[in-house]
């Protein structure tokens, strides 16, 4: 497909100026430099922010492995041609929120904003047709969507996400919400699931005429914005915020009654698998979700929340899309997945267990102090033993006053010190501090690292019996 005929708006192509570009040597002589700023509706994911993230990885990973997924990872810039085709024209992804650019050899190409139309291109171009289906593969990573930033909102954020393609069975489905549902709750947020049927593409026509033809009857209430979407994509009324719409839906016509009996019958086989597991759900007629690409089943899940933003903000959705591998160019191939959106998982985390104000040093059980030129260049070969026997040790290698060195060892939680001087390296010794009886002995600086480890391993062994008493 020539890729320039993709009528993408390109939000971010400004050509090169001094401002976003090269600054000229005399354009920044003449101001004094403003300080830069992250890029607005991105952010930077501090150091106190990590243990958070690290749990939301951790789980993604362990419920990855303990459902049978194995890990992929696509490109972030694809051809802009797959979200296109995949994600749909006249979504707002494509239309309005896809960072687009045209290279310098005439090729259009785009930052991902969802992983999963590049999973299943993935899958047709590397044939895992002909492996045993279904084929289960997860990912993590950044997605791009040039969004107007607010609350929950970001241009680029974080999904995990999950993909079973080639299993047409409603069990797939029921499975994917299930390890959604234990994701969110591993992590401490109960939540409930809005779940639909979008039903095949024949009946969503149908239904879409049904609506339009309703819609069209009430135009005279309709905003600007709400009569472009009748025309280009009436399905996304439904989620309009608009007063005016949520008043009128209340008589549109529901899409269950228009499914057909299959995608019926799949529904109900869904909800039976979710009913067996506990899983609670709730039925939400006018879920449609912004991609294109869905069939049958879709689903979001909510926090359980008296907050109405809170309630209202999706910490991560899915569906069934059995139609999307042809799109894209495959064989007809069945597929289901979902994604979770980590960020807004890693805030509703922070809300119930808020970071500690005080900056905590990462700790160890050793601190190498050094005095003089001599000491520093034998600690320093002393802290690689340490770090290659895994033992967690800690420097100040650029400070020369002890006493600084040693405050820093006890903010950093050291049970023991060890002290070289011009002495010690003279003697081939080590001054060895035990930190809380105040005592100290002199070392072999061989053995340093061995009695070390015959300290830390009495040590546990004395932590355990004590929880045992
Ligand atoms: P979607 O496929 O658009 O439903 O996205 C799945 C999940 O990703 C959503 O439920 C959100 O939790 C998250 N998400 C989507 N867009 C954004 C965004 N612009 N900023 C932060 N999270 C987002």
């Amino acid at each position: 497909m020539p890729n320039k005929k993709t009528p993408v708006k390109k939000p971010t192509a400004k050509p090169a100026s001094s401002e976003g570009g090269v600054t000229t040597a005399s354009a920044s002589s003449k101001k004094a430099a403003q300080p830069l700023q992250v890029v607005r509706g991105m952010r930077d994911l501090l150091p106190g922010d990590q243990p958070y993230w690290r749990q939301t990885n951790a789980i993604a990973e362990k419920l990855a492995s303990a459902y049978g997924y194995e890990r992929i990872d696509t490109p972030i810039v694809e051809d802009t041609a797959l979200f296109v085709r995949g994600v749909g024209r006249a979504t707002d992804i494509v239309e309005k929120e896809l960072y687009s650019w045209e290279t310098l050899g005439g090729e259009s190409l785009s930052l991902r904003p969802e992983g999963t139309a590049s999973v299943l291109r993935s899958y047709i171009q590397h044939g895992m047709l002909n492996m045993p289906q279904p084929v289960r593969l997860w990912y993590k990573g950044p997605m791009f969507r040039h969004d107007r930033p607010q609350s929950g909102r970001f241009r680029q954020f974080y999904q995990a996400g999950y993909e079973v393609i080639g299993d047409a069975d409603p069990v797939i489905d029921a499975q994917l919400i299930i390890l959604g549902y234990n994701f969110l709750k591993g992590l401490g947020i109960e939540t409930t699931v809005r779940i639909n049927s979008l039903g095949t593409p024949e009946s969503r026509a149908n239904y879409k005429n049904a609506l339009v033809a309703y819609f069209r009857s009430k135009k005279a209430k309709l905003s600007e914005e709400d009569k472009k979407r009748l025309l280009k994509n009436p399905l996304r009324l439904l989620d309009s915020k608009d007063p005016a719409i949520v008043e009128l839906k209340a008589e549109a016509p529901q899409i269950v009654d228009w499914l057909d009996e299959e995608s019926k019958a799949h529904f109900m086989r869904v909800l039976e698998f979710l009913d067996e597991v506990g899983v609670p759900y709730q039925l939400d007629p006018y879920l449609v979700r912004g991609l294109d690409y869905y069939t049958k089943t879709v689903f979001e899940w909510y926090a359980n929340s008296d907050d109405q933003e809170l309630s209202q903000s999706a910490l991560g959705g899915g569906g069934r899309y059995d139609g999307l591998a042809e799109l894209l160019g495959g064989r007809p191939t069945p597929a289901a997945g979902m994604s979770l959106g980590l960020d807004r998982i890693v805030s509703r985390m922070k809300e119930k267990n808020p970071p500690s104000q005080d900056h905590r040093m990462p700790q160890v059980d050793v601190f190498l102090a050094q005095l003089g030129e001599m000491g520093r260049k034998r600690a320093l070969a002393l802290f690689e033993e340490f770090r290659e026997a895994g033992i967690p040790v800690g420097e100040a290698f650029s400070k020369a006053n002890i006493k600084a060195q040693m405050e820093i060892a006890n903010k950093r939680g050291a049970k023991w010190a060890i002290v070289i001087g011009q002495k010690e390296v003279l003697d081939g010794t080590v001054q060895l501090r035990d930190m809380d009886a105040g005592s100290q002995e002199i070392v072999d600086v061989k053995k340093a690292v061995h009695e070390i480890k015959k300290k830390l391993a009495n040590r546990n062994g004395v932590d355990t019996s004590s929880v045992t008493v």
